[in-house]
């Protein structure tokens, strides 16, 4: 077969998938445990609540700066960066009002986005007659979210909060909404204003399909999957983290701690989600003949391979997160810190083995470890998991199923399956402790300066 016509052929399978778009159910989860463990964050005096429009108002100078600064960064060091239109850019604005658009405009994501003052609460926490907030008001996604599951507070200006609560609230939020709906096929105004282009891959008749690209980093995948289907190198996780991270550098470096510990939360959200081996790798376990192969059988009409193994990857991928989801929930709802899950994240043995973080961390060291995970990670949930939830394509987790706890379906199982699936699991959350404490800490030397 000739390279052109098998890099055609791949195209076509590797452009119908729409896989799905969150990595890990509740950031909040693990980031509580992650840094329960960084003193320098527990000991933390608390910090007094502001909302985006004052800091923006207050900062309008300085953020024209950095902005254009980040901008000039990403153009030169993210691969395949679609530029931010020149429009866009921030400058201060007249009222408040205003300059929050604008800002949220210059970073290209949700002008609907809630982003109101709220923290997450642990489950299993009690009230003590703070006032909740409906989820609806965190987040502008209706079906597919997690965050209904979640109990909210409501936060003033003003109010005192713990620094690890306001990290580990943040953590979660780029999965409520931020990044929907930005591109040029998205079908919202803002989304043709963007410059991002098209969605590279997915459905963009998906609402949630659409964030996929920017929480998902394909970054290394053989030479012919990208020659065939270069689309899949427009995933953008770096150009978030390196907003974020240096958002916050600049808002703890000039007194607005708040916002200086949510955008290490926005920040964080991108680095973990890399830690899932179906965020780093296209399709785990599906070796590239395989790909050919099951193309090749499409283009001759025999549709059925191509729509099977899409099914069986989603399945997995949904199968992981939903075990690891259940079964962390479950801990802190019986107030058990012990659960290995909670443990592994918790770990600080092997932080000291990783050179302090650097920009290309997230494509060297942490989407780099996830890939090396991808396979084994898949075989282990394929041979341990009841068939019907990793090798049957007529089932759909989350969907064929209400209610699925693949926690509590895992204990029924035989002893070395449980095993199996804490060990994978727990090594995954070991990652996503240590890269969430490295990028916390390299912000605590920020903090300093
Ligand atoms: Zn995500």
């Amino acid at each position: 077969m000739k390279q052109s016509t098998s890099s055609w052929l791949l195209a076509v399978v590797l452009l119908s998938i729409v896989l799905p778009a969150a990595a890990w159910s509740n950031h909040a989860l693990g980031t509580w445990q992650a840094l329960s463990v960084v003193p320098e964050i527990q000991n933390a005096p608390s910090v007094a609540v502001e909302s985006l429009g004052t800091f923006v108002s207050a900062e309008g100078r300085g953020l024209e700066q950095l902005l254009r600064q980040e901008e000039q960064w990403a153009r030169t060091h993210v691969a395949f960066y679609p530029p931010r239109p020149d429009a866009l850019a921030f400058h201060p604005g007249s009222s408040p009002a205003q300059q929050r658009q604008r800002f949220l405009g210059a970073l290209r994501i949700n002008p609907d986005a809630k982003l109101s003052l709220f923290l997450q609460t642990k489950p299993g926490a009690e009230l003590n007659g703070q006032s909740a907030l409906p989820w609806t008001e965190v987040t502008t996604l209706r079906r597919e979210t997690s965050a209904r599951r979640n109990i909210f507070l409501r936060l003033r200006e003003g109010d005192r909060v713990a620094l690890s609560d306001v990290v580990a609230s943040a953590s979660d939020e780029p999965d409520y909404g931020l990044d929907i709906g930005l591109w040029e096929d998205s079908g919202t105004l803002y989304g043709k204003r963007y410059g991002f282009g098209k969605l590279p891959f997915g459905n963009p008749a998906l609402e949630f399909s659409s964030q996929a690209p920017f929480h998902m980093g394909f970054f290394h995948e053989s030479a012919i999957v990208y020659k065939a289907a270069g689309f899949l190198q427009r995933t953008y996780p770096e150009y978030r983290i390196h907003l974020y991270r240096s958002l916050a550098s600049y808002a703890l470096r000039t007194g607005h701690p708040y916002w200086g510990w949510r955008f290490a939360g926005w920040a964080l959200h991108y680095v973990q989600d890399l830690t899932q081996p179906y965020h780093a790798t296209v399709l785990p376990g599906v070796s590239v003949p395989r790909m050919l192969w099951i193309n090749t059988l499409d283009l001759l009409k025999f549709h059925a391979p191509k729509v099977r193994i899409i099914r069986l990857v989603s399945n997995r991928h949904l199968a992981l997160e939903n075990y690891q989801n259940c079964r962390m929930r479950a801990a802190y709802e019986r107030h058990d810190m012990n659960d290995a899950l909670l443990r592994a994240v918790r770990d600080t043995a092997a932080d000291g083995n990783y050179p302090p973080y650097a920009d290309d961390a997230a494509r060297q060291v942490i989407s780099s470890q996830a890939h090396a995970a991808a396979d084994a990670a898949d075989r282990t949930l394929e041979r341990r998991l009841p068939a019907k939830f990793v090798s049957d394509p007529a089932y759909v987790v989350g969907e064929t199923e209400v209610g699925l706890d693949l926690f509590v379906l895992v204990k029924t199982l035989p002893p070395t399956a449980q095993d199996d699936m804490t060990n994978l699991v727990a090594g995954l959350m070991r990652h996503f402790g240590e890269h969430s404490r490295s990028l916390v800490r390299s912000l605590l030397v920020a903090a300093r300066s």
